[in-house]
């Protein structure tokens, strides 16, 4: 440590980097958390009080850009193919917030784990042509204990046997669910009317007071906010005991431009930063821990041209691809009470013989869809601005046909993962520090698209058996005329905030970034601690999962096992 400034430091402060502050810090390291945003969440000094500057205020976090980042400083591109040239559009593209506690803060969480299926399977379905399925180096059974850390780290309120698609689980949920919204309760009835198996979503939301954070009082402006009293499971807590250690600093706006080597290139010695005030500065540490997004991850190394032996640096990137159902009804469904989404069904994670017969029809050899939650529609001001002004404006949102009385399905279908698709380096657009953007270039596969037109149909039949009057069908990234989506909100780029990918994990070098311990191949002590390494991106929210291996890595790396 005599010429060292910390045993690891860790580049972002989202799921993923702050609980590999927590672990290591716990073990006797010493770690120093380097942020690119600004800090909402806590106070970095004795006693570590969360922040009070989380508010129920639309234009704030979904117009302003709170919680970062502002698309103008910090622009992505986007195109389909390179066909598109060399971008379709440049803006926003994917981003999760860019502030302390990354998109922790920002996330309804909610929080399932993944089935054994998920970690192998190339061997348990077979390979699909155009797509670089792979299995996991790391299984189900080996995750299992990490798991049941991760949920309570972050304290998720669940109900264990509820959802009979489940993986095996070494004990009960930390917290019982909180209540159900008024509309999942409609759309569950009819799920289960239909023969599917909805069940109230496992959320890292407290429902009773859990680590001296109250239970959440269902304000309803959730998916996108920060929550004002601190009944998230946002990384508050991990940081909050890192901190208490004595053995952490956070520092934010230090936005880590390079990973520096030494003469032998295989080992790092620190990063390079930019300090608030633009000043370059460098930290030398014995350990760097990548924990900066599935996009940035990929673009600091890029940019650092560090760890790319194999040239797979950024590709395989996925995200879900998203159906949304949305039904219209006749009577208001409250909505704007509750924490956005409260149940999910995983049916269509396991296809019946009928689903596996309609793939066959589409030329698959199988397909899988993603989780459905049954979530509302509750933004007041997104809602105004669909009604045209004028005398009939007040009654229109008086009446909220588009916002309360409006339930939404939103499937996460699995995205199979493909060389083509992935995050590089921008040719000419540059951020408001002078560093090249990073470009998504994404098209999904043609199983997503399959498996969206399957199983669509059903979840309007679901939403007219509850009460809907009509119901539409709508994807992200759209598939039909872009002209029409460019000034929606959804816009035509991939709209779905689980970005995965980029540093596949695996056991060869040659087709893999990282290792089964999410060690860098190239670089020995250089590590990565977010869903970059995921192999496939399943139809689940990724959080838990990326939590539960960032626990793992860091008990590895510290020889806590
Ligand atoms: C509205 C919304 C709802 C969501 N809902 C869910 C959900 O229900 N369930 C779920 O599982 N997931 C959900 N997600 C996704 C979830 O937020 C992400 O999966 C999760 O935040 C990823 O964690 P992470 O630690 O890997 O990265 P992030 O949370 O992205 O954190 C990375 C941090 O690194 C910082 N950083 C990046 N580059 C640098 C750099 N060069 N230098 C310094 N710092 C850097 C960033 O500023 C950021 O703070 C949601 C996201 C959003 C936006
Ligand atoms: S719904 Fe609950 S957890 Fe979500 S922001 Fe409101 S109080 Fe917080």
């Amino acid at each position: 440590m005599a010429d060292l400034d910390a045993d690891a430091v860790v580049v972002g402060s989202g799921p993923g980097g702050s609980t590999v502050a927590d672990v290591l810090t716990a073990a006797g390291w010493d770690v120093i958390v380097l942020e690119k945003g600004r800090n909402h969440l806590i106070d970095l000094e004795p006693p570590y009080r969360p922040k009070e500057e989380f508010s129920n205020d639309e234009l704030k976090f979904m117009h302003r850009h709170f919680l970062g980042p502002d698309p103008l400083l910090e622009p992505r591109t986007y195109r389909r193919t390179e066909a598109d040239g060399e971008r379709l559009l440049l803006g926003e593209v994917n981003n999760v917030p860019s502030t302390v506690g990354g998109g922790g803060p920002h996330a309804d969480g909610k929080l399932p784990r993944f089935r054994q299926e998920d970690f192998h399977l190339l061997s348990a379905r077979g390979p699909v042509e155009g797509a670089e399925i792979a299995d996991w180096p790391v299984q189900y059974d080996d995750l299992e204990p990490y798991y049941a850390g991760a949920e309570r780290l972050i304290g998720v309120a669940g109900e264990a046997g509820a959802n009979p698609f489940a993986a095996w689980r070494s004990g009960p949920y930390p917290m019982p669910p909180g209540p159900d919204m008024f509309g999942a309760r409609l759309s569950s009835g009819a799920a289960a009317r239909r023969g599917l198996h909805p069940y109230r979503a496992p959320t890292g939301i407290n429902s009773v007071v859990w680590d001296d954070r109250p239970a959440c009082n269902d304000c309803g402006f959730c998916a996108g906010f920060g929550c004002p009293i601190h009944a998230k499971g946002d990384p508050v807590s991990s940081l909050r005991r890192a901190l208490r250690t004595g053995r952490c600093q956070v520092r934010p706006e230090a936005y880590v431009t390079e990973v520096l080597l030494d003469a032998t290139g295989h080992r790092a010695t620190g990063v390079a930063y930019l300090d608030a005030a633009g000043e370059r500065r460098q930290l030398r540490a014995a350990h760097v821990v990548l924990a900066a997004g599935a996009f940035e991850t990929a673009r600091l190394l890029l940019t650092s041209e560090v760890g790319n032996s194999s040239g797979l640096v950024g590709r395989y990137l996925t995200f879900h691809f998203q159906t949304f159902v949305v039904g219209g009804f006749p009577f208001s469904l409250h909505g704007h009470r509750g924490r956005s989404v409260t149940h999910l069904q995983d049916d269509f994670i396991v296809p019946g013989p009928d689903d596996l017969r309609a793939a066959k029809a589409a030329g698959l050899p199988w397909f899988r869809g993603g989780t459905v939650e049954h979530g509302a529609a509750s933004l007041p001001v997104q809602e105004a601005k669909t009604y045209p002004p004028g005398p009939g404006h007040l009654e229109a949102m008086r009446s909220s046909p588009l916002r309360d009385k409006l339930w939404v399905f939103t499937m996460h279908g699995e995205d199979l993962p493909q060389a083509a698709n992935r995050v590089d380096l921008d040719p000419s657009v540059r951020d408001a520090w002078g560093r090249p953007a990073g470009r998504v270039t994404y098209a999904p596969h043609r199983h997503e698209l399959a498996a969206s037109r399957h199983f669509a149909p059903v979840l309007e039949d679901v939403l007219r058996d509850a009460g809907a009057d009509w119901t539409i069908t709508s994807t992200s990234p759209p598939q039909d005329d872009l002209a029409l989506h460019e000034r929606t909100p959804l816009g035509v780029a991939p709209a779905s905030r689980h970005v995965m990918g980029t540093c596949r994990m695996g056991q060869d070098p040659r087709a893999s970034v990282v290792g089964p311990e999410g060690r860098f191949h190239d670089v020995e002590n250089l590590l990565c601690a977010d869903s970059s390494v995921f192999v496939t991106s399943t139809g689940y929210n990724p959080t838990l999962t990326l939590v539960a291996l960032a626990i793992r890595t860091a008990r590895l790396l510290s020889g806590a096992g």
